[in-house]
């Protein structure tokens, strides 16, 4: 099938890459310039694993083009994917602007009959706007229809996630549009779900909501287990083993961030407020989330006498592992607090610490974990890349002036830590 994916951010350049090695024919548009052109070279925009490979391979195969021209990549396909995207209003709204800019876009240039695809997570009645959009910008009527297909790729596994989906959604009025995406779909092997557009939008919120609200419901579990004194790691092995609750996303810690649980649960509750309902469980989770750094600081506060000069080594600035994406990383909250109680940070990253330098004032970040070490009075952990848990424990205790570590991700195993020499607090560790 020929396919054309609007916005080629990280949810666009993983759709385009894996369609085309599905044996499509892609092409993948975006309006900024700098980008493409970096695509055009062979090089990634963004870090995700085994994307550069796949993205060169199809390319070089022919199958897999970049273009800023919006009005070629609509005329190249009849399915037109719209991956662009959503960030949060003033009141935390979904901010809608990118994808109207496409819908009119792809009004203005389409010349037969299209499949509008909006894989963008969008507030639930979007796609009967984003047709009334395109409707109103075609110079003469031509048949069109709008599909939700909302996109449940995690950063740093997007690819495999991609290609080994639990589900695909598919909300659409009309059955022929939904059956072409259907058919898209076909060669993974996976339950395809066809729905209605308001249910598929509807699904994408409610999912990211539920696992934010599992990962604010564990740290206010760890919470508890800071003041009892039981371990968050055996509550959470004990309680995580019922098939009815399951392990995955319940690990507790410094909280969540990222470019989609931040902005989706305030989506949500501005959805329910416009429809006359008050989401208590989510607003309580998105509070839960936003005291979890601070009561981390205030503990580093307490047990340290004041971090007013304290020289602290920060692991970690991406807001998860194995990926380059910096947006609402809980590493710069837990920085800029820290900063604010007059800290000296030195931080580091395996990826992004190239990135983070324009983006963090007034703190030091350099190009080797163990650099961050020398002389600190504590190092936290605030992403939890795989390489912090393998470090050597010997090294690191040797260039900081007081072996005390802060392990916001519960990577460490508190007795290996106390065993070498550390004071080591975890986040609802005994
Ligand atoms: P992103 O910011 O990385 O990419 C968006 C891209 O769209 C940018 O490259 C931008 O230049 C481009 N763009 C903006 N306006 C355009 C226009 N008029 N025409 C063409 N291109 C345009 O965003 P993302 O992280 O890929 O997210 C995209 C959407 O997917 C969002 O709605 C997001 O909520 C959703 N989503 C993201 C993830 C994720 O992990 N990042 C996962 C699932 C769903």
């Amino acid at each position: 099938m020929k396919i054309s994916v609007m916005g080629t951010g990280y949810v666009g350049l993983v759709t385009g890459t894996c369609f085309a090695d599905l044996g499509n024919d892609v092409i993948c548009a975006d309006i900024d310039e700098k980008k493409i052109a970096t695509l055009k070279r062979g090089e990634s925009p963004i870090y995700e694993p085994r994307l550069i490979e796949m993205m060169r391979m199809n390319a070089d195969m022919g199958r897999l083009r970049f273009t800023t021209d919006i009005e070629e990549a609509v005329r190249a396909s009849e399915v037109i994917f719209v991956a662009v995207g959503t960030p949060p209003g003033p009141d935390g709204e979904a901010d809608l602007s990118q994808v109207h800019a496409v819908a009119e876009a792809v009004g203005k240039a389409m010349d037969g009959y299209r499949v509008v695809v909006n894989k963008s997570t969008v507030p639930v009645g979007t796609g009967f706007s984003v047709k009334k959009t395109i409707a109103e910008n075609q110079p003469k009527k031509i048949d069109f229809d709008v599909v939700s297909n909302p996109e449940f790729l995690r950063e740093g596994s997007a690819i495999q996630d991609f290609m080994y989906p639990d589900r695909v959604v598919i909300g659409c009025q009309d059955h022929k549009a939904g059956d072409i995406i259907a058919e898209l779909y076909a060669p993974l092997d996976t339950d395809i779900i066809i729905t209605d557009i308001l249910s598929a939008e509807l699904i994408k919120y409610a999912s990211n909501a539920f696992l934010a609200l599992k990962i604010s419901y564990i740290n206010e579990i760890a919470n508890i287990c800071d003041l009892v004194g039981a371990d968050i790691k055996e509550v959470v092995n004990g309680v995580g083993k019922d098939s009815r609750i399951n392990p995955a996303f319940f690990g507790a810690g410094i909280g969540y961030g990222g470019s989609c649980f931040p902005k989706d649960t305030t989506a949500l509750i501005d959805i329910a407020k416009r429809a006359g309902y008050d989401m208590k469980t989510v607003r309580a989770a998105v509070d839960v989330n936003d005291k979890q750094r601070a009561m981390l600081v205030s503990r580093m506060d307490g047990i340290m006498g004041g971090l007013k000069g304290k020289k602290i080594a920060v692991w970690g600035l991406s807001f998860k592992p194995n990926t380059d994406d910096l947006r609402e990383s809980p590493a710069f909250d837990l920085i800029n607090l820290l900063k604010d109680k007059g800290a000296d940070v030195t931080a580091y990253d395996p990826i992004t610490s190239g990135a983070a330098k324009e983006l963090l004032s007034g703190v030091t970040i350099v190009e080797d974990a163990y650099d961050a070490l020398e002389g600190a009075d504590s190092l936290v952990v605030a992403t939890d890349w795989n390489m912090f848990k393998e470090a050597e424990l010997s090294r690191m205790k040797g260039l900081m002036a007081r072996p005390l570590v802060f392990d916001g991700r519960n990577i460490y195993d508190p007795e290996k830590l106390r065993a070498a020499g550390f004071e080591y607090y975890g986040v609802g560790r005994k």
